[in-house]
């Protein structure tokens, strides 16, 4: 799309000549475009209009626009969220079309990006400067906007959510003129807070200022462990401390001495200090837990210096890619093979492996296929407990010739505290469970009640759902969650009295008697109506 040249101030243009003004950056309704699909194809929408701007001018006409037309907007990265956090069914600004690098300071460790960036040309252009995003999703193809709107996240127990290296964000304010508000931890404070995961409440990020590091590459060693070395209930401890991360051959769950409240607190105790060991036991330690064998991978990463080591991902081979898939087709047939499918992943990921390489290659993987997920952040000292119910409602599921097949792995990364208002880890140090069903060949498998469990027992230990995947908390309980859930709302308000920037999503997990806090007016939605109540 070509960009339109800088001309009159917004405020002054007259309304009838936008739409020939902005015609270079509007998505015909003809295009596949006009229609917004997640990654998994899980959500759908179809905005009235959909643009593509390409530059900071092109996204305030539209913003003045929306204002003159009443009519909400909705930003949209690249639909990575695994929910319709970025649906509208009202006016849509795809933001991937702005993605210009526009400074790189070597000697400050700063890089100046237009929003629509993705990860994946972020690193590619700040590996050829020599500079590097301190830590990564397991992905890249995500917006660095999108990124920061839901505070995504990597794991590393001293490592907090991405947002956290934002020095300075420029939002396109939703008031007359649509102006450029520049806001930091020195200026506009309160502001910059609220949008480091305002999921797009605050008005349009359109570019971003981001702290880096020198370039590094990672020295990760995966080896596997069994859910019973973890939670302290192996027979076998004494064999298995000697080998810290074997697996246990051991398949019942115990309460070694019998069940002396005494011994169980102290097992319990020991049991978390040994998770949490192991979270310190390196810069990004992750684990992937199969349900279905009790083995756990623990992925252990370290900065390095040292040249590549390759390896050649048993899952990421063609072969076993395909003939996994088609597994877990069949098992949407005869749903008892799903642990049969379970154990054949364990034998395909089980065996020890280093990597090393350039950091962003070490920290991502290939996230298999389309899949329906959800994903919660809890107090790191809740790890154990948590972990232990899942083990124990999963084994249930399993024993229940009709109980629900969970698919894996179950994921648990580890996250530092941080002070961004909304961020599921502000203020606690947190570890995030996340949990898949895959969809092979895109068919639609069971998962609502899977979830619906998942989420209970996450919300029983503290847990804040991850903004981007499913989830079903709303305002009263959110408010509780959140210490800053009031100064937020206060914020948005202020920054978007007529509730511009809001959508089924938002109306539903924060609405209070059909309204926004603060919103003069309810926002319709057609997507609103696949509500999600997982967690309530
Ligand atoms: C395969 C896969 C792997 C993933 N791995 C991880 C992971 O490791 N860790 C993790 O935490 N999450 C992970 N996610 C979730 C993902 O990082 C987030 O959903 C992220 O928001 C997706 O970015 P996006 O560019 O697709 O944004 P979208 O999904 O399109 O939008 C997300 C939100 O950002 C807002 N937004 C987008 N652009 C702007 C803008 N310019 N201004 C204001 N608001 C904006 C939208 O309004 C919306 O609220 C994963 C998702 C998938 C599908």
């Amino acid at each position: 799309m070509t960009s339109i040249t800088e001309g009159a101030h917004p405020a002054s243009i007259a309304t009838d000549s936008f739409s020939s003004l902005l015609s270079p950056c509007i998505v015909p309704s003809s295009s596949p475009k006009a229609t917004f699909f997640n990654w998994a194809r899980t959500f759908q929408c179809h905005p009235q209009k959909t643009f593509v701007p390409t530059t900071i001018y092109e996204c305030r006409l539209i913003t003045e626009w929306a204002r003159r037309e009443g009519k909400t907007l909705r930003a949209a990265g690249v639909g990575h969220s695994p929910s319709d956090l970025a649906c509208t069914d009202e006016w849509m600004i795809r933001m991937d079309g702005m993605k210009d690098v526009l400074e790189t300071d070597a000697e400050n460790k700063t890089v100046t990006v237009q929003a629509g960036i993705t990860l994946e040309d972020l690193h590619v252009h700040l590996l050829q400067e020599g500079l590097a995003l301190n830590n990564n999703g397991s992905i890249t193809e995500q917006t660095l906007a999108g990124i920061i709107a839901t505070a995504t996240h990597g794991s590393g127990f001293d490592y907090p959510v991405i947002s956290s290296h934002v020095r300075e964000l420029d939002l396109i304010s939703s008031a007359e003129g649509a102006e450029i508000i520049r806001c930091s931890r020195e200026q506009h404070k309160d502001l910059f807070l609220a949008t480091l995961c305002g999921l797009g409440m605050t008005g349009l990020i359109v570019q971003v200022k981001l702290e880096v590091k020198p370039a590094f590459r990672l020295r990760e060693s995966k080896v596997p462990l069994h859910i019973d070395y973890l939670l302290g209930t192996s027979l076998d401890e004494e064999r298995l401390a000697q080998q810290p991360y074997g697996v246990s051959d051991e398949k019942t769950p115990l309460v070694g001495a019998g069940d002396d409240v005494h011994f169980v607190k102290q097992r319990n105790e020991q049991s978390m200090q040994k998770i949490e060991d192991i979270a310190k036991s390196a810069e990004h330690v992750r684990m992937w837990w199969y349900p279905q064998t009790g083995g756990v991978i623990v992925a252990r990463a370290n900065r390095t210096y040292e040249p590549p080591i390759k390896v050649a991902s048993l899952f990421g081979n063609f072969f076993h890619y395909h003939v996994t898939q088609f597994f877990l087709y069949l098992a949407t047939f005869v749903p008892r093979y799903t642990s049969l499918v379970g154990k054949w992943a364990w034998w395909l990921n089980e065996n020890p492996v280093v990597q090393q390489d350039h950091s962003y290659k070490v920290f991502t993987f290939d996230c298999l296929y389309p899949q329906y997920t959800t994903e919660w952040a809890i107090p790191m000292e809740k790890t154990r407990d948590a972990l232990a119910a899942l083990r124990d409602w999963l084994a249930a599921e399993e024993a229940d010739p009709k109980g629900q097949r969970v698919h894996f792995p179950i994921e648990i990364r580890f996250t530092a505290p941080d002070d961004i208002w909304l961020s599921p880890c502000y203020g606690r140090q947190t570890t995030y469970i996340g949990i898949v069903q895959y969809r092979p060949y895109r068919k639609s498998v069971p998962y609502e009640q899977i979830f619906d469990k998942f989420s209970h027992i996450m919300a029983e230990h503290d847990g804040r759902p991850h903004w981007a995947k499913q989830h079903g908390f709303t305002a009263d309980t959110l408010r509780q969650k959140y210490d800053k859930y009031d100064d937020f709302f206060q914020v948005v308000q202020q920054a978007d009295p007529e509730g511009r920037w809001r959508c089924g999503y938002t109306q539903r997990h924060f609405g209070e008697n059909g309204k926004m806090p603060g919103g003069k007016r309810p926002v319709s939605s057609e997507e609103g109506e696949r509500h999600m109540a997982f967690g309530q």
